[in-house]
């Protein structure tokens, strides 16, 4: 029998129970795939406290990588046996699942399933951020938060492989040592530094040209005067919480900035996208730019436990739950 966690009423890592499931058959323009590997995002935490509300009962995760087990009628794009994987599709906590075909992506035999189940949903983010939302040039400077975590080290790498100069933000000592070891030339420690007043500093007075900000309500304000003029602002995720409302004047006060709330749901919203995308990750990550970082394994039991250390700020790089 197969088996998935359900969230039966939004609430802590407690809401989170393992139960047995009939995932059944697939239907037109359907797969069912059996998981090797599920990953672990901030968006999981949004949906399992009611932050982005969902209908109930679900079970979450929007990551994974496994075996192809049976396809429905009109599925052309994937076989029975194919190894694959997604980023954008919930209902990833779970040994097996049914999924829309047109979400999956063959994976090359060099991408191990752990990988691949850390890759779709971080790595595809970094890559519409930094190649999309502001398309990174040799001789930017970029402000990445957060810049030890699943999306952090990538942006971090990437960033420094397009040529840009990369400043991170990290909570603690060994953070700065991992987002350095990535590629971030200047590193804050943004629980005791002014964020602003250091980009100040490290640039020269310039700023940064954009700031990829996964952090929310306690970065927000910094973000926006860590900016040159004309500045790209992009705020994509809530880790301490939602952005306060606040007074678009504000951009212009702070030098008629640009602001952006972007998701991957949005830039990987059609097959075509998303094999386009996938394609520019997978080429990073074969040339050596990038390279995913999968520092904590839990079994899929412990999804409770693996939402407690990434809320408790524990966690570098990735973390995958393993069926
Ligand atoms: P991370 O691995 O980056 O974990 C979150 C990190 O945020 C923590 O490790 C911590 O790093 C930092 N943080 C700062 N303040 C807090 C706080 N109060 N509570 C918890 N963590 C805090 O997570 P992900 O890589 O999964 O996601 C990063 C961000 O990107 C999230 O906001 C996520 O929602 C967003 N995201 C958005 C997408 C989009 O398309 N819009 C897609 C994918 C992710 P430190 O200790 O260094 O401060």
């Amino acid at each position: 029998m197969a088996k998935a966690i359900i969230i039966r009423a939004p609430g802590g890592p407690e809401a989170m129970v393992l139960e047995e499931f009939d995932p059944g058959q697939p239907g037109p323009g359907q797969t069912l795939i059996r998981h090797e590997a599920v990953g672990v995002n901030f968006i999981d935490v949004y949906h399992r406290t009611g932050l982005y509300p969902l209908p109930l009962p679900f079970t979450p995760g929007s990551e994974g990588a496994g075996e192809v087990l049976a396809v429905g009628p009109g599925v052309t794009n994937v076989k029975v046996g194919d190894r694959v994987a997604y980023g954008t599709s919930r209902g990833a906590y779970a040994s097996e699942r049914v999924i829309d075909a047109g979400t999956l992506v063959k994976l090359p035999d060099a991408i191990s399933y752990e990988t691949a189940a850390a890759m779709m949903l971080k790595g595809l983010t970094a890559q519409y951020l930094l190649r999309q939302t502001f398309p990174i040039k040799a001789g930017d400077t970029i402000l990445v938060h957060a810049a030890a975590g699943g999306v952090g080290l990538i942006l971090c790498q990437w960033g420094r492989a397009l040529g840009a100069t990369v400043i991170g933000t990290v909570g603690s000592q060994d953070k700065a040592k991992l987002a350095s070891e990535a590629g971030a030339h200047h590193v804050i420690r943004y629980r005791e530094e002014n964020v602003a007043e250091r980009v100040k500093a490290i640039t020269g007075g310039k700023m940064c040209d954009v700031v990829y900000d996964g952090v929310g309500k306690d970065t927000f304000i910094a973000s926006l005067d860590s900016l040159r003029p004309l500045g790209m602002m992009v705020s994509f995720g809530n880790a301490s919480g939602p952005v306060d409302a606040f007074n678009v004047g504000v951009l212009a006060q702070k030098g008629s900035l640009f602001l952006t709330r972007p998701t991957l749901f949005t830039y990987a919203s059609t097959p075509e996208k998303l094999a386009a995308m996938s394609k520019d990750l997978m080429d990073a990550m074969a040339s050596g730019a990038v390279k995913i970082a999968v520092n904590a394994r839990y079994p899929l039991a412990d999804a409770a436990q693996a939402h407690r250390d990434l809320e408790a700020r524990k966690t570098t790089g990735a973390s995958v739950l393993i069926p």
